[in-house]
């Protein structure tokens, strides 16, 4: 049975077991994870998690606030917070990997994401790879997407067998700053599936996100309520993810969607990747 297959059985209450289902979670930051799918990370036994960055930005604003005097301590904290949340979730032994390129930085660094990627996945051979969305809502979740499809395509272009990759909705923005959250922007093309959690999944997911005290503000944004999934589309990263303004141009996140535009079509030509 394909892995799309028993997620759709999972999300649709049946009885599945999901012990031998090898699945990775790439997400951008220790958080992301479960915001994102958190009330499903209890039903994957068999689960390696990665995060392409540390979640301590270069500026050290965060890191103060939290007390923090290095940025070093800062990672540690939040990654601290992360294994806490995930062993709410019954993963008491978490095998959690980061490949440490800095918060904010992933998308200037984006062919090194990818084969930083790819070889995680020729390594660990996961059966099902949960990402991020191409949303424009934060430029390290793109850089993640993107680091995703590009080495399923490098993957695929040697003939080699790939994963099959469902995404979890982060955030995005509505055209100005005002955020939209646990929803994909909306695509015709794709199907999505809502997860309605139970009162149960509901109250341990919020104990799973207090954990996360560092970024207590920010994640009071999310709801608790639903999650949505959906396979990967078929991605155009030459192009932006929404018309209008992204999110994150608002903000002095490092990066423009002008800029990250460059970097994309740099990195596609880089790794030889073609246009969709
Ligand atoms: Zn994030």
């Amino acid at each position: 049975m394909s892995s799309k297959h028993k997620l759709r059985q999972l999300i649709k209450n049946e009885n599945v077991n999901f012990d031998d289902l090898r699945t990775m979670l790439i997400a951008a930051h220790p958080d992301d994870e479960v915001v994102g799918i958190g009330s499903l990370l209890r039903y994957l036994k068999n689960v390696q998690i990665v995060h392409v960055t540390d979640g301590s930005p270069r500026n050290m604003i965060d890191a103060i606030k939290s007390g923090c005097t290095s940025r070093q301590a800062y990672a540690k904290k939040r990654r601290v917070e992360m294994i806490s949340a995930l062993n709410l979730a019954g993963h008491k032994s978490p095998d959690c990997i980061s490949l440490e390129f800095i918060d904010q930085e992933a998308s200037l660094n984006l062919p090194g994401v990818s084969l930083r990627i790819v070889e995680l996945i020729e390594r660990m051979k996961p059966q099902l790879v949960l990402a991020h969305a191409y949303e424009g809502g934060h430029p390290d979740h793109d850089a993640t997407a993107f680091g995703v499809w590009a080495a399923c395509r490098m993957l695929q272009r040697e003939n080699k067998q790939t994963p099959d990759v469902v995404e979890f909705a982060s955030y995005h923005g509505n055209g100005s700053n005002q955020i939209i959250t646990n929803r994909f922007i909306p695509d015709e093309n794709t199907e999505v599936v809502e997860i309605k959690l139970s009162n149960m999944e509901q109250n341990l997911k919020k104990q799973m996100i207090e954990c996360f005290r560092t970024q207590r503000d920010v994640l009071s944004e999310f709801t608790v309520k639903y999650e949505q999934l959906r396979n990967a589309p078929s991605y155009d990263f030459s192009l932006l993810p929404h018309e209008g303004t992204l999110y994150y141009d608002y903000y002095h996140w490092g990066m423009s969607s002008s800029r990250w535009l460059r970097l994309a079509n740099e990195a596609m030509r880089v790794l030889r990747l073609g246009e969709n």
